[in-house]
């Protein structure tokens, strides 16, 4: 047994026995990986002391920075009554807590029911299952086709990977997914469902802007034609705020831009401002009346994970709403938007920064070739970059050649300076 666990042993055993998600692992292997060992606010700190700027807000969960007095003292309140209950059968208060608070932000009537799980992949698997029974209760057993667009992400579980439309991501997959109609806008959806009336229940949707695409924003609008478009041919709207939720577009959620109310609302990443796994899927009581009945009618949703409804997870979950309202965390992030589009418009001097997409805090910077190419997918000058950011204590990660900036939105604006400047550095490195 080892004793001491310094730096080098740490990564020597990560090497010998870690699969990290998402990555190739020869290539890990044989690099050193990064150990980080603590964080405060926007920041985080390697276990040899240095210190980065949480350039992705960890994979796009945290919101409110990491150590939090607030929320480590909301999560250390629930951990002295209990860590962990069932929510097949019993209920706790945090769950009921954070359901009454979630749905306190839509009109009453509109979406009023939620159902917990664990990450943004069984959150849509949860709103996939429910559209499908919800049909088949109905009578219309043939109309459970699902419509996702072009470039979408929902998650790697097998029903939400089916929605998926990353081909990289999906290619290994072929042939185990079930059948999705894949649109790329508004327009062919309409041509769509008209082609397959009567077979398509529901469309899936990250509004406002795809993450996993290559942060791409749709054009506005185009979230309240879609909702149209369903409320006329009587399809299900499942929007997926998975990485969209919880402040990150500027408001708290980003179907609000558009006053758009979908019939399922799929949330994870930020819920818990970052700090644990839970997921909710909320829906309309329309939806949720279906499947009521006796028993013996056999009208159950029967799915469900061992930690649903996690105590620790909803107690830190609604800790991070209330510091959205004791902290007036959407009213100050507005100017700090206005910062970030400015900081990150001084990069277009930079001839290989091909574009610039932001919505709200979530920014995406396309790198090409000067003049518009792009670079050939074997460079990887994306993760060249990133890699080279990461030694101006930057730490974010690249979609191809579109390097991700979005800090959490407790970020100052000398530290967005700070990342800006660490990428305009890596960048001049690795590209001249
Ligand atoms: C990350 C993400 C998911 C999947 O969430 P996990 O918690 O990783 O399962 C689904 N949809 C979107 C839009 C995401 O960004």
């Amino acid at each position: 047994m080892r004793d001491v666990w310094d730096t080098d042993a740490l990564r020597a055993a990560d090497r010998s026995h870690l699969w990290h998600p998402f990555t190739p692992m020869q290539e890990w292997c044989a690099g050193d990986p990064l150990v980080l060992a603590r964080g405060r606010g926007a920041m985080l700190c390697d276990t040899e002391g240095r210190w980065y700027l949480d350039g992705n807000s960890s994979i796009w969960t945290n919101i409110h920075g990491h150590n939090h007095p607030v929320l480590n003292a909301a999560l250390r309140a629930q951990l002295e009554q209990v860590a962990h209950v069932s929510f097949l059968g019993t209920t706790h208060e945090p769950a009921i807590r954070l359901a009454h608070k979630l749905v306190s932000n839509f009109p009453p009537d509109s979406l009023t029911r939620v159902f917990f799980s664990d990450d943004g992949s069984t959150a849509l698997e949860a709103a996939m299952k429910m559209a499908v029974q919800f049909r088949q209760l109905q009578g219309e057993p043939l109309r459970t086709g699902f419509v996702a667009f072009d470039g979408a992400y929902h998650g790697d579980t097998l029903g939400a990977a089916s929605l998926g439309g990353i081909g990289l991501f999906h290619r290994p997959l072929e042939g185990h997914r079930f059948p999705v109609w894949r649109v790329p806008s508004v327009e062919a959806l309409r041509r769509t469902l008209r082609e397959n009336a009567g077979r398509i229940g529901a469309v899936v949707l990250e509004p406002l802007i795809q993450g996993a695409a290559g942060m791409r924003p749709w054009r506005a609008g185009m979230l309240r034609e879609l909702r149209q478009v369903c409320d006329r041919e009587d399809v299900f709207l499942i929007l997926d705020e998975v990485m969209t939720g919880f402040g990150r577009t500027g408001r708290l959620f980003a179907c609000q831009h558009e006053e758009v109310v979908p019939d399922f609302l799929c949330l994870a990443k930020g819920l818990t401002g970052g700090y644990l796994p839970l997921a909710a899927t909320l829906t309309t009581s329309r939806v949720f009346e279906a499947f009521l009945g006796p028993v013996e009618a056999g009208r159950t949703f029967y799915y469900g994970h061992s930690y649903s409804g996690n105590p620790l997870g909803c107690a830190v979950a609604l800790a991070s709403l209330e510091i959205f309202e004791t902290e007036r965390v959407l009213e100050r992030l507005q100017p700090l938007i206005a910062h970030l589009d400015c900081r990150l418009g001084s990069l277009q001097v930079l001839p290989q920064v091909h574009e610039i997409r932001r919505c709200g805090f979530v920014a995406g910077i396309e790198l090409r070739h000067p003049g518009g190419v792009a670079f050939d997918w074997s460079e990887r000058v994306g993760a060249r970059v990133c890699m080279a950011a990461r030694g101006h204590g930057l730490l974010t990660r690249p979609i191809l050649d579109t390097i991700v900036f979005m800090p959490p939105l407790c970020v100052t604006g000398s530290q967005i300076d700070a990342g800006v400047e660490a990428l305009a550095l890596a960048i001049r490195e690795v590209l001249g």
